[in-house]
């Protein structure tokens, strides 16, 4: 069921306490080194602020456990960035919900922005405790959620925060809206042939996002390292490959509940070290000699999987197919990223190392979406669903 977005509440004159992900890196003089996540939630924030709305901004920024106040993952270089983004002055909050905090929102002017010190700062939060959920609650009358990257978490301003708003109008930002756009509704009903594909270094990650996707896609290609546990699984070599031999039983599992929608590599890229410049070899399959490890997928698989990626009209790729940093360890993943570009079909990138790849290897705008949430996307592709989504309001 889609979700009510932030275009679709009247803002004018009301206080929207929104949840941003604006966990972005800082030096060590405190200036951000990355504003893309700061600039992403623009959209959200313009739809706000350019209707006469006065928005409160909260987020979390690193991981300050037990550090209470630790001056290096302050909220206030973000609001600085913001306040030059936005070429317009913002508020910053010296706490969360206190005397400082409801001051400023209470000062607030139509068009204004206030963002909050880091919601990682009170115990609260990650406890998803009642009573501080409640006074960021009191400051608003519409909760927004802008922060995909956390969806998955029951933290207090994704869960606690939405619940204590009763009768508040709880709706998604851009960001969230399009994620989930892609990742839930795109993919419960996908244009067939739906294929995913699926790398990266351990099975055991990935487990769930197998057999989610097993029961939905037509095929899953099953690329990196995590593709030797499988060949282990029937009686292949491997060589020195990473592989997880206590997975080995449920690879066995996997093989025999994909049938023949899992398509593993047929050839191998491996060298005699971890390293660019080490002696290489292409072989088949299950058979990588002794003092050798895989590294990619070889040519001959690269050509499978882009044949089969050629023909679908829904992709979901989680996950390179090698050591993608490594030249020449990177031509398989490249063949991917290539083959999902040329395709025409409906393309989603789950998080994290895929969407560096695809960054990185220049067909990030030639896809439908790069998801921005690493954990978030992966347990959306699990096929989980979120409270602190199911708890908005619906269209
Ligand atoms: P993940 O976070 O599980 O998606 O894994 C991404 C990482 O897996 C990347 O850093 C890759 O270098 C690594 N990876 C992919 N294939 C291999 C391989 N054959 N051997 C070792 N590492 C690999």
């Amino acid at each position: 069921m889609p979700k009510k977005s932030i275009q679709d509440v009247d803002v004018a004159g009301k206080t929207v306490l929104m949840r941003v992900d604006f966990n972005v890196p800082l030096d060590d003089q405190q200036n951000v080194t990355d504003d893309r996540r700061i600039r992403m939630a623009l959209p959200s924030i313009h739809s706000v602020i350019d209707r006469g709305g006065r928005l409160i901004l909260m987020s979390h920024l690193g991981r300050p456990k037990g550090d209470a106040g630790d001056a290096k993952y302050s909220m206030k270089p973000t609001a600085a960035k913001l306040a030059e983004l936005l070429e317009q002055p913002v508020a910053f909050a010296a706490d969360t919900v206190g005397a400082d905090a409801q001051a400023k929102a209470a000062a607030l002017q139509d068009g204004q922005v206030l963002v909050l010190e880091n919601l990682r700062f009170n115990a609260g939060e990650k406890k998803g405790a009642a009573d501080f959920a409640q006074t960021l609650a009191d400051m608003a009358d519409i909760y927004c959620n802008d922060a995909f990257g956390t969806c998955h978490r029951t933290d207090a301003s994704m869960v606690a925060v939405p619940k204590a708003m009763t009768g508040k109008p709880k709706v998604v930002g851009f960001l969230v809206d399009k994620e989930i756009q892609y990742l839930s509704d795109t993919i419960s009903q996908p244009e067939r042939p739906f294929v995913a594909i699926l790398g990266g270094a351990k099975v055991s990650d990935k487990i769930n996002v197998i057999k989610n996707l097993l029961g939905i896609c037509d095929k899953v290609l099953i690329g990196g390292a995590m593709a030797y546990t499988f060949s282990l699984a029937q009686g292949g070599r491997v060589g020195k490959s990473l592989v997880e031999p206590d997975k080995v039983e449920l690879a066995k599992e996997l093989i025999q509940l994909g049938g023949d929608k899992l398509v593993l590599p047929v050839d191998t890229h491996c060298g005699d070290a971890f390293s660019g410049d080490c002696q290489k070899q292409i072989v088949p399959l299950g058979n990588i000699p002794d003092d050798f490890e895989g590294l990619d997928i070889g040519p001959q698989s690269a050509d499978l999987f882009a044949s089969v990626i050629r023909d679908a009209k829904t992709v979901v790729w989680n996950g390179p197919m090698g050591v993608f940093e490594m030249p020449p360890f990177d031509l398989g993943t490249k063949a991917v990223a290539q083959a999902i570009a040329e395709s025409g079909a409906t393309s989603i990138i789950g998080g994290g190392d895929s969407a560096a790849a695809i960054q990185q290897l220049g067909f990030a705008d030639r896809v439908s979406h790069v998801s921005t949430g690493g954990g978030a996307s992966l347990s959306m592709l699990e096929g989980q669903t979120f409270e602190a989504v199911a708890l908005l309001d619906d269209k």
